[in-house]
């Protein structure tokens, strides 16, 4: 194990959408692939230098610190990449939960719009498993224990129901992958106040 923070290629690197807005963490596995491919690009966060992949090679690893050492060199670890094209996290689609259909929807049953309490919340099909509905973020959606029973097994229309919203994928994770206490001190210059009192990282 490295140091604290994290090691190796499953360490934690702050995402940065364009406008240098952090929007996710990923692994230092994925920063590497997203920048090879050109999607992304190293920030070095004491001088806020901007590095493709082959200049982010000619720095030295900090002492002390974790590289990504092969048996030529040694690369210093990305703790933070900026997106050159996207908004959104290429290639990080949000795992289809219940935990994060929860988040999706706010906790809000999306049929008549109550905020539901924990122990009231269930997952309704929007088309009925029994009709061949899947399990899927435009398939499902939080609703209360009573319009849930009103839907019963029936479609949308037989149900006289209404959808407060279309149910999709969400862009990015709304939950931020990394665990608390895993983020890095370098990442505090780009996120604000309120998402680092938050736990962001
Ligand atoms: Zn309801």
């Amino acid at each position: 194990m490295g140091p604290a923070g994290g090691s190796g290629l499953s360490a934690p690197t702050l995402v940065l959408n364009r406008s240098w807005v952090p929007i996710n963490t990923t692994t230092v596995r994925h920063a590497l692939i997203l920048v090879v491919k050109g999607a992304a690009r190293f920030i070095q966060p004491d001088t806020y230098e901007v590095h493709d992949f082959e200049s982010w090679l000619k720095l030295a690893p900090v002492p002390g610190q974790f590289a990504i050492r092969t048996p030529v060199f040694a690369v210093r670890l990305p703790e933070v990449i900026v997106l050159t094209d996207y908004n959104r996290l290429p290639g990080q689609r949000v795992p289809f939960s219940r935990r994060n259909l929860h988040r999706r929807d706010g906790n809000c049953c999306q049929y008549c719009g109550r905020h539901v309490r924990a122990d009231e919340m269930t997952v309704d099909h929007v088309v009925p498993r029994s009709q061949g509905g899947k399990n899927s973020w435009e398939n499902c959606v939080i609703a209360c224990r009573r319009c849930n029973s009103v839907k019963g097994s029936q479609g949308l229309k037989e149900s006289g129901l209404y959808l407060l919203r279309e149910p999709l994928q969400p862009e990015w994770s709304p939950c931020l992958t990394t665990q608390k206490g895993l983020r890095r001190p370098s990442w505090r210059s780009f996120v604000n106040d309120r998402q680092w009192a938050s736990g962001f990282g």
